[in-house]
């Protein structure tokens, strides 16, 4: 069984992002860029899966600019058995990859494709789902569980409240929640030997897909600043205040 894991450069989660002075979007020259987190858990439950000898083969995509190269050498290092790199210096926007991820289904023939459930940078929250759509495939969206057995994904997901199992007929699309997995610690000599794997890098035109954007950004702008708050001397006067003047109480 073949899976192929989306893998998607994003600015690092540590970063506190500045948007630029003219709000057409976010700064990130100069910025850290790492692997989506997501996509992540998703590469570890991929290599879990081929560990586990329930699959044979993980395949890591990017699409992107030339640097995803890095973010596939991690997903190398994480243990993926061979990388693409969809290269585009153009804005992809979630129904572009998932039309670029939908040639690549076509061409590499997956049991199981595994994507993060969302991009920590425009939160959209699409690729999975609009990829399950322009395949036919079925989805399990959030998964905090997988299990492989006969052809068939069983899926745990969180949902308000509780827990929900579906199952799958593979092929299928699932996309990762954080609690699906904790992702191992990428060593020195699996960053070596990640080098030696091969990457093979395609443009969408190749794949027949047009990227270009159906949708416009008009405006990108900084949470409001948050007013300073007061000190008060002790709690009758902060119950006072509350429901006095904040109304809350
Ligand atoms: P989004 O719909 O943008 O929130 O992204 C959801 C998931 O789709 C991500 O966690 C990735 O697994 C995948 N994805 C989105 N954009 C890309 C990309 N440019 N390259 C590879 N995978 C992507």
């Amino acid at each position: 069984m073949k899976i192929l894991v989306c893998t998607k450069r994003v600015v690092d989660y540590n970063v506190k992002v500045r948007v630029k002075s003219d709000g057409t979007g976010v700064d990130i020259a100069n910025v850290k860029m790492s692997m989506n987190p997501f996509d992540e858990i998703a590469v570890e439950e991929a290599v879990r899966l081929r560990e586990a000898g329930v699959a044979t083969e993980v395949v890591a995509v990017s699409c992107g600019v030339t640097q995803c190269q890095e973010t596939l050498r991690t997903a190398l290092a994480i243990g993926a058995d061979r990388a693409i790199l969809v290269e585009s210096t153009e804005e992809l926007q979630p129904l572009a990859v998932a039309k670029i991820l939908k040639a690549l289904v076509d061409k590499e023939q997956p049991q199981l494709v595994l994507l993060g459930k969302q991009a920590i940078d425009d939160d959209s929250n699409q690729t999975g789902q609009m990829l399950a759509a322009l395949t036919g495939l079925p989805q399990a969206t959030f998964a905090s569980k997988i299990v492989v057995v006969d052809g068939k994904a069983t899926v745990s997901r969180e949902v308000d409240g509780g827990a929900e199992t579906l199952s799958l007929k593979l092929p299928a699309v699932i996309t990762a929640d954080l609690r699906l997995n904790e992702p191992r610690y990428v060593t020195l000599p699996s960053i070596m030997k990640a080098k030696k794997k091969p990457l093979e890098t395609v443009k969408p035109a190749e794949l027949g897909v047009d990227v270009t954007p159906r949708l416009k950004t008009l405006k990108v702008a900084e949470p409001p600043k948050r007013s300073a708050g007061v000190m008060v001397p002790d709690v009758k006067t902060l119950v006072d205040k509350l429901k006095n003047e904040a109304k809350v109480l």
